[in-house]
């Protein structure tokens, strides 16, 4: 595996491989690699002939009450487990190559950017949006690989590649869980031992309304009326949000449909989790006239354009 700093190297090196026909995956990354990361390489390591991925802390995406001087960094760990993944080229940029000064120059994706975590991080998205193009202009790949774990990203990058005429396929993935269901996140290093055991509530919460949806319930306002009663029960934990939403254009839904985004978004003590479920609901034709439809909840599509 090869590191890269530079960025004009960088597109070399992209040039290089394409000129050769070889298929480059790319997984834009923040480090601090976990296994939600791992997957998305080894993905892009099965399927493409070269794969890069990036690590930057991008500075455009963080509020300024948020956590970016602090944010975990680990890179000769991250070399470690890059290389093991199969990667072929870790790109580390700086953020003097990244943003030259004065940097005038911004992408919004706008409606979806809007609700959710937009609306408790004005200038995440736009920060997001503009890194990933950046990135994507230096590497130029063949299939970016994304989380579902950041649905709204991805449902935003998603959409700035097909209005922009991005030559580039964007692949969501599931959302890799610890033992107990808790989503992996680079922020879960900051939760001390009690909070870890908390943290759970969210994803437990996304199973009721799961359970819920299974047994037929689909109006979104009870759905979100239990999820919040029972996170509510755990002391440390604050809801920021319970969205039920179209899991494309992220439009408000009042009843579950196929293909709803459940989001839920809190803190644990300090920390900021986020979480979320795809209901993927198949109303197959009963054959006889008092079979009931069977409903199929899937709770972790791969969800690709
Ligand atoms: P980050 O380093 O947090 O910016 O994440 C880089 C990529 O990894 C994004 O596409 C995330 O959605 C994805 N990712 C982060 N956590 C997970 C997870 N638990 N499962 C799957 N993908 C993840």
């Amino acid at each position: 595996m090869k590191i890269v700093r530079d960025i004009k190297e960088m597109r070399q090196i992209s040039k290089k491989e394409r000129s050769k026909g070889n298929i480059i995956g790319f997984v834009p990354t923040m480090g601090y690699l976990h296994q939600g990361h791992i997957s998305l390489a080894e993905k892009s390591v099965k399927e493409c002939e070269i794969t890069v991925m990036s690590i930057y802390v991008n500075p455009l995406q963080f509020g300024p009450q948020e956590d970016f001087l602090r944010y975990p960094r680990n890179l000769k760990k991250d070399m470690e487990l890059a290389k093991k993944a199969g990667v072929d080229y870790l790109f580390v940029p700086n953020d003097s190559q990244m943003y030259p000064v004065p940097f005038l120059s911004a992408v919004e994706v706008n409606t979806i950017s809007e609700g959710l975590c937009g609306k408790l991080r004005p200038g995440h998205f736009k920060g997001v949006a503009t890194v990933v193009n950046k990135l994507f202009n230096i590497v130029e790949p063949d299939i970016a690989y994304f989380g579902q774990k950041d649905a709204q990203q991805a449902a935003i990058i998603k959409k700035m590649a097909f209005d922009l005429n991005m030559p580039v396929k964007i692949k969501v993935l599931p959302i890799v869980r610890e033992k107990d269901g808790l989503a992996m996140s680079s922020r879960n290093t900051y939760l001390n031992q009690l909070e870890r055991k908390d943290a759970v509530i969210l994803y437990e919460s996304l199973r009721k309304a799961c359970s819920l949806i299974e047994k037929g319930e689909r109006r979104s306002a009870v759905i979100a009326g239990q999820m919040k009663r029972l996170i509510n029960k755990v002391e440390s934990a604050r809801i920021s949000y319970i969205a039920i939403v179209d899991a494309e254009d992220l439009r408000e839904l009042k009843i579950i449909k196929n293909n709803t985004l459940i989001a839920v978004a809190g803190f644990v003590g300090k920390v900021r989790l986020i979480d979320n479920i795809v209901i993927k609901i198949k109303n197959q034709k009963p054959k006889t006239k008092n079979q009931k439809p069977k409903i199929q909840v899937n709770k972790n599509d791969e969800n690709n354009v």
